[in-house]
């Protein structure tokens, strides 16, 4: 994989957790197939996961009434973000895979993480009003969320304690990753770790590395495709009543666009379960 390149960002306090260690494996599987590899270690880093004006440089064009979202998209446009949002974009930009390694927090991400897409995702850089999802800046490339948590598998089931983990992945892979375009490729989860025997977790970090020494090879998940809805506002940007009325599955076509109907399983955690 020469001339690829791919970003790391690694999203936990603690050099001996296992997280930690998923980041290594992933840089060391990566690098022995020809990839360059950045890493962000964003506590490492001391990453400021807080959105403010201090986010753009120069005069913002209403500094008593600061509106995030066009102020940063009109200084991304003029180059006016403060330094470490302007690095973390250029090596995002340069990415074709990106790995996203962090422990589950509250059924989610780690603040520190969801402030990096709050503050490194700008409009006109991450998205337009015209490019998004499958149409969205980032189309060429991949994305792989890599995640530990507390808990075990059977308690992510559809009828586990905590709730299907398709519905968890949902904002992260589609509000995010495929808001921006990326190909989301299948989640890496690493269950109740921590409960884990010490000789299965060095499996688990060699499965990783075997599954990334092919990894530009997978097909990502699916996600309903733009064109089956009514890309306008005045057509409240829903799926084509034709595209509703000739829909005949068992199940509904997404974790989000369910029509009612049961969800679609493993859709979140699996490539090619759509059925549009
Ligand atoms: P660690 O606990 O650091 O490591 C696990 C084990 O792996 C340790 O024994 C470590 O020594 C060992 N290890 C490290 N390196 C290696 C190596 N190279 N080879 C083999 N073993 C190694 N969990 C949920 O399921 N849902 C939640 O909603 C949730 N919310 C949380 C909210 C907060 C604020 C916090 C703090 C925790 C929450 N958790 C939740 C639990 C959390 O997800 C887990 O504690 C975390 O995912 C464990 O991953 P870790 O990387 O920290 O592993």
């Amino acid at each position: 994989m020469a001339g690829k390149n791919a970003l790391v960002v690694l999203a936990h306090h603690d050099r001996t957790s296992f997280s930690y260690a998923m980041k290594e494996a992933a840089v060391e599987a990566l690098k022995k197939k020809g990839w360059s590899i950045t890493v962000s270690d964003l506590y490492a880093m001391k990453f400021n996961p807080l959105v403010s004006p201090d986010d753009i440089t120069g005069n913002p064009s209403d500094p008593e009434n600061f509106k995030y979202l066009a102020e940063s998209r009109n200084a991304y446009q003029d180059g006016r973000m403060s330094k470490d949002i302007a690095e973390e974009q250029k090596k995002l930009a340069a990415a074709d895979l990106v790995i996203f390694q962090f422990p589950m927090y509250w059924f989610g991400l780690p603040a520190i993480l969801k402030g990096y897409f709050d503050r490194i995702l700008t409009g006109g850089f991450a998205y337009n009003q015209s490019e998004m999802f499958y149409n969205g800046p980032f189309k060429n490339k991949k994305a792989i969320l890599s995640f530990t948590t507390g808990a075990l598998e059977s308690m992510y089931s559809t009828t586990g304690i905590n709730g299907d983990m398709n519905v968890l992945l949902w904002p992260v892979q589609r509000g995010i990753l495929h808001f921006c375009g990326f190909q989301v490729l299948e989640p890496q989860i690493s269950y109740s770790i921590a409960h884990t025997p010490p000789e299965k977790r060095s499996l688990i970090l060699e499965a990783w590395k075997a599954r990334l020494g092919k990894v530009w090879e997978e097909k990502p998940i699916s996600f309903v495709p733009n064109e089956d809805f009514d890309m306008s506002f005045a057509g409240g940007f829903v799926l084509k009543k034709e595209v509703v009325q000739k829909y005949k599955e068992p199940y509904g076509p997404s974790v989000g666009q369910h029509m009612g109907k049961p969800l679609p399983p493993d859709s979140q955690l699996k490539a090619g379960c759509t059925k549009l």
